[in-house]
């Protein structure tokens, strides 16, 4: 099989770059998804309590507003629903191809082309292949010594296991991140006795969250500018955040708002004390809730601040020579983002392979491209995730920027769009410029980071940058063959 654009991935990302190509009259492309359904990371993401922090009417597609979201900030299972919704045109078109994981791509030089297959050897050859695949999507298991002779039920976020019982169960969460956050409150209103394993503490601001009224809801379907502006004035005031972040000084509120919370929300000044970040807010991830420092008072919750020496049959041993016995242990442990590919293999001109390029650290033209692999770019790639806004907007930026260049390179009668190398270098030099001074750059340790201490990550200024970027490369950042 043959198509114009191969489009790997069947989430927002993928579902935004179909769009574009619509939009451009290109229709001779397919979407090639690894599961049975669409989604991406709200398909896999189904732990209790799992919800997005970018309120509702900003975290969607601009093409597929809902005016009917239920509350500000948007649950999975809401979010999952508007994506199958969303993707149901695709799917009616035929343009879907379900369970089919991407294994390899290869380069074909003779004839301009990408030869994809899968695990099972099929073979899918494509002008142009955009990997939608999501930034977030291999769960990070750690490697603690003895993990598999846990003779209890276990899970990870972001593949829970809702076959498991969890009341009345003795559960360990190992973790202190955005996804633990949300779950830990849920698994402690029926625990026997929950203990959560906190290796470092994380800022958490309250969270604004709110049920849409029905006449409200009426209201934005009625009248759609009313929901442009909402989604307008969400998107300026998260834009405004990153001043917080690029200059950690200015955030003397958000530190202000979060230690409140902490200070009202946890009476014990032992336990306080332990939940107190030492690091610049918005190093890490900042956390959103109201009812996580509420769940760790409660009587059957105990935080476990002494590190984890090893996994036992039992439960979980802690340095300070202590087992902690569990029936269950889910690990709230994030993702490796490092395993960008998850586990393709990809040779470009040469046969080279862009593991191999990326293994020190992967760089990129823009976050979307990378001489020496033409016709292939990547959204939600490295440096091009945000801090502080809806990566949804990156998303449809890079979506419109390829969909772009596919346009041109049909005009000019090209057959290959390949990313300058001096574009690699200027954007990599300037997210390594902007990075020194952010509150990123404050000592802390992130999935933002590699170990050596680059940003492997996060775009690095506001997204209307980004976007204004994106525009102007067309032209400088390619050739056109
Ligand atoms: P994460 O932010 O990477 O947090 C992982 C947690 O596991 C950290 O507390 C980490 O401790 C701990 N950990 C990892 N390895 C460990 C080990 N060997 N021993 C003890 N503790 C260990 O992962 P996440 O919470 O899944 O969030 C990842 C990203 O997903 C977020 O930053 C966000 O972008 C996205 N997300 C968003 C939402 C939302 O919209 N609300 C929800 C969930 C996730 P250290 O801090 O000490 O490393």
């Amino acid at each position: 099989m043959q198509v114009e654009v191969l489009i790997v991935g069947a989430g927002f990302g993928g579902l935004a770059m179909a769009h574009e190509l619509d939009r451009r009259g290109i229709d001779d492309y397919l979407i090639a998804e690894k599961a049975g359904a669409v989604g991406g990371t709200w398909r896999d993401n189904t732990y209790p309590g799992a919800a997005c922090d970018v309120p509702s009417h900003l975290y969607s597609l601009s093409f597929a507003p809902n005016p009917f979201w239920s509350r500000l900030f948007p649950r999975q299972a809401e979010i999952r629903a508007h994506v199958e919704a969303t993707s149901r045109p695709w799917i009616q078109r035929g343009k879907l191809r379900f369970g089919w994981p991407l294994a390899t791509l290869e380069w074909r030089p003779e004839r301009s082309l990408w030869r994809a297959t899968n695990a099972a050897g099929e073979v899918i050859e494509a002008r142009v292949v955009v990997a939608a695949m999501g930034g977030l999507h291999v769960p990070n298991w750690p490697d603690l010594p003895g993990r598999e002779t846990f003779a209890g039920r276990h899970c990870h976020t972001a593949r829970w296991d809702h076959g498991i019982e969890m009341r009345g169960k003795r559960i360990g969460v190992i973790g202190t991140g955005t996804s633990a956050i949300q779950v830990v409150p849920e698994l402690a209103k029926s625990a026997r006795r929950l203990h959560v394993f906190q290796r470092t503490p994380v800022w958490v601001l309250p969270r604004p969250d709110w049920a849409i009224p029905r006449w409200l809801q009426r209201l934005f379907a009625a009248w759609p500018p009313l929901r442009l502006v909402v989604r307008g004035a969400i998107y300026l005031q998260l834009e405004a955040l990153s001043l917080a972040l690029l200059k950690p000084r200015t955030a003397f509120w958000a530190r202000w708002l979060a230690r409140r919370q902490l200070r009202t929300q946890v009476t014990d000044p032992e336990l306080r004390r332990v939940l107190t970040p030492d690091y610049p807010i918005g190093c890490k991830r900042i956390a959103l809730s109201n009812d996580f420092y509420p769940a760790l008072m409660q009587p059957n919750v105990a935080v476990e601040t002494t590190a984890i020496a090893a996994i036992e049959p039992d439960g979980v041993r802690l340095r300070d020579g202590r087992l902690i016995e569990l029936d269950v242990l889910a690990y709230a442990t994030g993702f490796r983002p490092m395993d960008l590919l998850a586990g393709v293999d990809i040779a470009g001109v040469g046969g080279a392979r862009l593991a191999e390029r990326w293994r020190e650290r992967p760089t990129t033209a823009n976050g979307v491209a990378v001489p020496g692999f033409p016709n292939l770019f990547f959204l939600l790639g490295p440096n091009t995730a945000l801090g502080h806004n809806s990566v949804l907007y990156m998303i449809e930026s890079q979506a419109r920027h390829v969909a772009d260049l596919v346009d041109d390179a049909r005009e000019a009668g090209a057959a290959r769009i390949e990313a300058r190398p001096e574009a690699e270098t200027r954007f990599m030099q300037a997210i390594d410029a902007a990075f020194p001074g952010t509150a990123w750059a404050g000592g802390c340790k992130s999935w933002y980071l590699d170990e050596g201490g680059h940003n492997i990550a996060l775009w690095v200024g506001p997204s209307l940058a980004y976007r204004w970027r994106l525009r102007r490369a067309r032209r400088r950042d390619y050739t056109l063959a």
